[in-house]
């Protein structure tokens, strides 16, 4: 394998971490190593020194008052094992299961599925109907960013050199009395299972008691070079019944939130369609309940 890392440091706390950051311009983090041990060996990023973030106390999930915090290095299969996560983030919960297989998800972490930048991050549409955003660390200070402000790219976040991730801010935000929030991740591959997704949606849904949206968040993956906010879609559907003829505006309207390619795993057009239907099966969950 060449991997042209020549040394690899574990530092005890954050700061120490961020100095060893900034002492080298080829210097990187690396949580489970997943995206980036892959990406060393085929050459399509470089480091001289790997910041090992293990040992720095950034796992764990934790309820505040109006809030959950995820710890940076939290792990897929903490996130999706966690009774906060499945009660309050559905979403979130589902699609931190369905990254890679179970081995993946024992060391795959939120930060580096974030940071890493992947338009088919499967964390990031959940992360976008839930309004989070991320708090980053650097020799400088802190900083509180939103999730929708992160991706830049392909590849690319608005992270710069010596920045760390240190958790994820996940608001919560409960219905009113006799509404239902229907909240669903869904990933479209060519397998059912351990593929990165061609499209994924997340969405959130809370129904009054007469049938009419209180709220509807859409998002997706893989069909923009970021993960999106499907917004246009949202209007059309803003205080309506999932019924037939909003299902079908929505359907239309989606298509001007999203702006897919043609790549070695789908073309473009199949991303379009692949969107309305996952938009539109969503759309149906949300009108049973
Ligand atoms: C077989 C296989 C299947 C996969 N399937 C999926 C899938 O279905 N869905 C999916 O979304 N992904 C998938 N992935 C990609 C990968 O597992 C995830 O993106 C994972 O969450 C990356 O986390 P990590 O901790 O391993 O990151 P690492 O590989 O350690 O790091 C990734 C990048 O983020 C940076 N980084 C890591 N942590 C931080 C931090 N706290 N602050 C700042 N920068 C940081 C690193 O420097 C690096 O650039 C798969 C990977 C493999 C190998």
């Amino acid at each position: 394998m060449d991997v042209p890392v020549q040394e690899v440091i574990r530092p005890a706390t954050i700061a120490e971490a961020l100095a060893a950051l900034a002492e080298r311009e080829d210097a990187r983090p690396i949580a489970g190593g997943t995206d980036l041990m892959v990406q060393l060996r085929d050459g399509r990023r470089r480091a001289g020194r790997l910041v090992d973030l293990g040992r720095l106390g950034l796992a764990g999930i934790r309820r505040t008052r109006d809030a959950i915090e995820v710890g940076a290095a939290t792990t897929m299969d903490a996130i999706a094992a966690s009774a906060e996560i499945k009660r309050s983030f559905p979403a979130l919960a589902s699609a931190a299961r369905q990254v890679g297989a179970w081995p993946i998800q024992c060391r795959a972490t939120l930060g580096g599925n974030l940071a890493n930048g992947s338009p088919a991050a499967d964390t990031a549409p959940p992360l976008l109907i839930a309004e989070a955003s991320v708090t980053i660390a650097s020799a400088a200070g802190t900083r509180r960013l939103r999730v929708a402000d992160l991706f830049l790219g392909p590849g690319r976040t608005a992270l710069t050199p010596g920045e760390l991730v240190t958790s994820v801010r996940l608001p919560l935000d409960e219905p009113a009395p006799g509404e239902r929030v229907v909240e669903r991740f869904t990933k479209v591959g060519p397998r059912r299972e351990q593929v990165i997704s061609v499209v994924s949606l997340a969405g959130r849904a809370v129904i009054r008691p007469d049938g009419t949206f209180a709220l509807v968040r859409l998002a997706f993956g893989s069909v923009a070079p970021v993960p999106v906010r499907a917004l246009t879609a949202e209007r059309a559907l803003a205080g309506r019944r999932p019924d037939a003829a909003a299902r079908r505006d929505a359907a239309r309207a989606v298509q001007d939130d999203i702006a897919p390619i043609d790549d070695v795993r789908a073309p473009a057009r199949y991303r379009r369609i692949a969107a309305a239907v996952l938009l539109d099966r969503f759309l149906q969950e949300a009108a049973r309940g």
